[in-house]
């Protein structure tokens, strides 16, 4: 009979976000695993929930998550929880759910709260499809390079920074991805809980000081012009005049444009 690793969700503020399920798994299971054994001791006695802790966090998961699967193997049922939200979502139990599924041990994730998918339903921005980035780096030549990688992304991309480089970070999506509405989740579940709803410019202009935890909602690449305007009208009958053929001007203006070629070859043609 295989022996589980539950990947257990802590709250990100409000300790009332903890489930019946949550608490009814740490009581069942035979140990705990998380990144720092203070922080998950503190949440086990809110619950009155006494239960042995054992730390794996970012600089011991590899020895650490052989300990745990062998542990797990012998027939003990582990949990595992990282500070806060989900672990693995930028923060450590990705190598030990590895470790496990190489052993065949079983993994049960439960649902919890989450700073990404909290703010990005709150955000007002286009759901339907979404990227979770996480962290730029923090060194700003990295960090713009990865920026750069979003240009041509077209849906919502969702990122984590702290307040001190929150300024850097807003100032490099502006200057690189141009303007762009921007949503800022602010202390989510807790007391103070805020969305800033604005845009990359105004809040570059603004100098807002940012205080608590932050989760950066962003909008994708705009859809390109795909109607014929006035702009388009004047440029083909540019081309025109040079000679252009009504078939070479339409390939012209598809490529610079982006507009389908037949599309702007029956613009050409009407009259
Ligand atoms: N594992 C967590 C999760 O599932 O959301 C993320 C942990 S990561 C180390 C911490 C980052 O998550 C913070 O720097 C912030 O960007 C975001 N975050 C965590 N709690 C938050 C909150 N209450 N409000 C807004 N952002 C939060």
């Amino acid at each position: 009979m295989p022996n589980t690793l539950y990947l257990v969700p802590s709250p990100i503020g409000n300790l009332n976000e903890v489930s019946p399920r949550v608490k009814e798994i740490l009581n069942s299971v035979s140990f705990i695993a998380c990144e720092d054994t203070r922080n998950t001791q503190k949440l086990l006695a809110l619950l009155n929930i006494s239960k042995p802790c054992v730390s794996c966090h970012e600089h011991n998961e590899i020895s650490e998550s052989q300990i745990i699967a062998k542990r797990i193997l012998n027939g003990e049922d582990c949990a595992y929880l990282s500070d806060a939200g989900f672990p693995c979502i930028s923060d450590p139990g990705f190598l030990l759910t590895k470790e496990c599924i190489k052993n065949n041990i079983e993994i049960i994730p439960l649902s919890g709260p989450n700073a990404a998918l909290l703010a990005l339903v709150g955000s007002g921005l286009d759901t339907t499809h979404f990227m979770f980035y996480g962290f730029l780096d923090s060194k700003i030549s990295k960090k713009e390079a990865e920026i750069a990688g979003f240009l041509n992304y077209k849906y919502t991309i969702i990122l984590y920074e702290a307040p001190h480089r929150i300024d850097e970070t807003l100032s490099s999506l502006y200057k690189i991805l141009g303007n762009r509405k921007i949503v800022i989740a602010r202390e989510l579940t807790k007391m103070y809980e805020e969305f800033i709803r604005s845009d990359l410019k105004t809040l570059c202009e603004e100098k807002r000081e940012y205080k608590g935890e932050l989760v950066l909602v962003l909008e994708g690449k705009k859809e390109e012009i795909k109607e014929i305007n006035d702009e388009i009208v004047e440029k083909a009958k540019a081309l025109e005049k040079l000679g252009y053929s009504k078939k070479e001007i339409s390939s012209i203006i598809s490529i610079i444009y982006s507009i389908n070629k037949n599309k702007v070859y029956k613009e050409l043609i009407k009259d």
